[in-house]
């Protein structure tokens, strides 16, 4: 879906923007999202990557999927450097959705359970507790809980990481609650 559209035109690409407004990734995280996984591009990340470094750039790789041609950087980034990322300002779209991420699910995103993740989800367990008045289950506050511990031993081992799904339509309620304060 996001090969084909640019990623910041979707829907949901600026209500995650003003949610993340709201937090900081914390100084003690070695940026591990930029090690983790495939960075998919679209024809103008990759422009704007290919200005910023020739060199370093060399390593994305251009994939096809049918007639659909995409691009992704697999993983460790090379601009990522000393633990932090060297063309922040310039960074791929799927980079500035960190830790959300989209998912072969049309309507959710995927939260890739971090230390930024967690203070998120905290949150949104006050929202759908007092907004909502839905408490979220047990056992997926649980779920992420166990994700959350267990991730970076996971990665190491090459196993999948379980992540949370946020249904995108709680997104922009989400996003007015934080806005509101009242959290
Ligand atoms: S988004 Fe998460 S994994 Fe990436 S740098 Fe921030 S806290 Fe670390
Ligand atoms: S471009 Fe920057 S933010 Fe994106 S994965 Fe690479 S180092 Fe991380």
């Amino acid at each position: 879906m996001y090969r084909k559209r640019r990623l910041s035109d979707l829907p949901f690409f600026r209500p995650v923007q003003e949610i993340l407004s709201h937090y900081a990734c914390p100084s003690t995280c070695p940026a591990i999202c930029c090690k983790a996984a495939d960075i998919y591009l679209d024809e103008d990340d990759l422009k704007i990557l290919l200005k910023a470094s020739e060199d370093k750039a060399g390593k994305i790789e251009s994939c096809n999927e049918g007639k659909e041609r995409y691009y992704k950087i697999p993983p460790p980034c090379p601009f990522l450097k000393s633990g932090k990322c060297s063309i922040y300002d310039k960074r791929p779209t799927m980079c500035r959705l960190f830790p959300f991420n989209v998912s072969t699910m049309p309507d959710v995103l995927a939260l890739f359970p971090c230390d930024m993740a967690a203070s998120i989800f905290e949150d949104y367990i006050e929202y759908s507790d007092n907004i909502l008045k839905q408490p979220l289950p047990e056992k997926t506050i649980d779920d992420f809980e166990q994700s959350h511990c267990s991730f970076e031993s996971r990665l190491n081992k090459g196993l999948p990481i379980p992540m949370l799904v946020i249904k995108i339509a709680d997104l922009i309620p989400f996003k007015e609650y934080l806005r509101s304060g009242h959290f």
